[in-house]
């Protein structure tokens, strides 16, 4: 298992639609190694998501697993998640504006509204259908990972960019003390 590097905003992968993982290959070693390199690249830069584009591979693939983590120190534990040609196949209405920043832009923090419940179809690892009805912190994390798969960065959903905030100046005039 290794670390892979982290594809950085303006890198034209991250903008590149992916393509769907063939469900055949799923079990073979090439999707099953990345899928082992994502898990330990999205645990070393403690992101709670990672999706294959930012690791360079325009696959629809993607890591989701949260767990006491620094970078989010409010966010409930959410266990390891792999979602493979995810499909969001129900949104809320109903939005909530929440704190979103991204392993590929670094330092950098801001408001972002979405759906407070999605329901996900996707295949897991073992070449499984799974649903996820999600809401709280992993519908958004969803949202924010389904978005990687499509070209698209938080930023591109930021209504405007008068929260966009540095991590220091994030600590320092937004967070709740
Ligand atoms: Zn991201």
């Amino acid at each position: 298992m290794s670390i892979l590097k982290v594809a950085r905003l303006g890198h034209p992968v991250l903008r590149k639609i992916t393509d769907k993982v063939d469900i055949e290959k799923i079990s073979s070693k090439e999707i099953q190694r990345l899928i082992d390199d994502m898990i330990d690249t999205m645990r070393e830069y403690e992101g709670i998501g990672l999706a294959a584009p930012q690791v360079h591979q325009s696959l629809q693939i993607s890591a989701i697993e949260s767990e006491k983590n620094p970078r989010y120190p409010g966010a409930p534990d959410i266990p390891l998640n792999i979602l493979i040609n995810p499909e969001i196949a129900r949104m809320s209405e109903e939005t909530v504006e929440g704190w979103e920043s991204c392993l590929s832009i670094d330092d950098l923090r801001g408001k972002v509204s979405r759906s407070t419940e999605v329901d996900v179809l996707a295949y897991n690892r073992e070449g499984e259908k799974i649903i996820l009805d999600a809401s709280g912190v992993l519908a958004v994390v969803l949202q924010h990972e389904i978005d990687h798969l499509n070209g698209m960065v938080y930023l591109d959903r930021m209504k405007d960019f008068t929260t966009l905030s540095h991590m220091n100046e994030f600590q320092k005039y937004w967070a709740e003390k």
